[in-house]
């Protein structure tokens, strides 16, 4: 008897793990690399997505988790799956209402920030190394635990094979499929790989191995900034935390608190908390235009 498949699925894309970003630069804002890189992001997506369908997936949300939130091309992905672009607030941070999902795939991602994979960070590369209860915590740790309240599972995840070895690690039972950036970009070959991850993300929905990954506080996390002790000093007292040299230091009692608490450092002050949806209108607004902006080069240099 073959086992059951996930019918509602929900997909984390992020750009660092994905078939067409070979540098920094090629994640960042508005930069002549980030050009390709968003449409190999959306080709990464669109092969998972199909893929998926093919397997028995009724539904794919695909929550694009990149910078602003706006890199996919809905044009180049699958029309029956559901692209949501840019944050919500919550319920879960971020993501919003995960819409019932049964299973989360994480695709494109990278490793945690302090470990040496390919454009490792956690939330932002301002921080140098994260641990928690002295282990290093990568995203995958953060994203699922914040959908775990929901009953889902994070069953299948691609990237460097730094950060799946984190992912293992963290959450046995889960697939994964990594990408070799170690060699020069014109010698990878895009179309196979994609092929390959579309058939290894589409095996993983029958993967029934994982539970929800929610991990118990208390929790003490050490955040160590890349900028030193004076952007550490800013920020642990613009939030009221502990602070030692560059290192920023905080407890909190369970997750919900200590995801809070790094989305605060990384992304807010007070001020902006306050006026945190129209904050979020801007940052979509920014999103929109930037990936207008990938849109026309696009299309003027052929890619599309
Ligand atoms: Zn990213």
């Amino acid at each position: 008897m073959t086992a059951p498949v996930f019918k509602r699925v929900l997909i984390i894309a992020d750009i660092e793990g994905s078939s067409d970003c070979w540098s920094h630069r090629a994640s960042s804002f508005m930069t002549r690399d980030w050009v390709p890189a968003c449409i190999g992001m959306s080709r990464d997506v669109d092969a998972v997505a199909r893929a998926l369908f093919s397997a028995g997936a009724k539904e794919v949300t695909v929550k694009d988790f990149h910078r602003t939130g706006f890199n996919l091309i809905p044009g180049l992905i699958d029309p029956r799956a559901g692209i949501v672009p840019g944050y919500c607030r919550g319920p879960v941070p971020g993501i919003g209402n995960p819409n019932k999902a049964e299973a989360l795939f994480l695709i494109g991602m990278h490793a945690a920030s302090g470990s040496h994979g390919f454009l490792s960070h956690t939330f932002t590369s301002r921080i140098q190394r994260l641990t928690v209860n002295g282990h290093l915590m990568p995203e995958v740790a953060f994203f699922s635990g914040s959908v775990a309240g929901y009953g889902i599972r994070p069953v299948f995840f691609s990237g460097c094979p730094v950060a799946c070895g984190q992912a293992h690690h963290l959450i046995p039972g889960i697939r994964t499929f990594s990408i070799d950036k170690s060699g020069p970009p014109e010698r990878f070959e895009a179309e196979p790989w994609r092929n390959r991850l579309g058939v290894a993300a589409a095996a993983a929905l029958t993967n029934h191995c994982t539970r929800p990954y929610l991990p118990k506080g208390p929790f003490r996390a050490v955040v160590l900034m890349r900028d030193g002790a004076e952007t550490a000093r800013r920020l642990a007292a613009r939030w009221g935390f502990e602070r030692s040299g560059a290192r920023i230091i905080f407890n909190a009692d369970d997750f919900a608190q200590l995801y809070m608490a790094m989305i605060r450092l990384c992304y807010l002050s007070p001020a902006s908390e306050r006026v945190l949806p129209l904050g979020l209108f801007l940052y979509h607004l920014m999103g929109r235009i930037g990936l207008a902006w990938v849109r026309r080069r696009a299309l003027q240099q052929g890619l599309l």
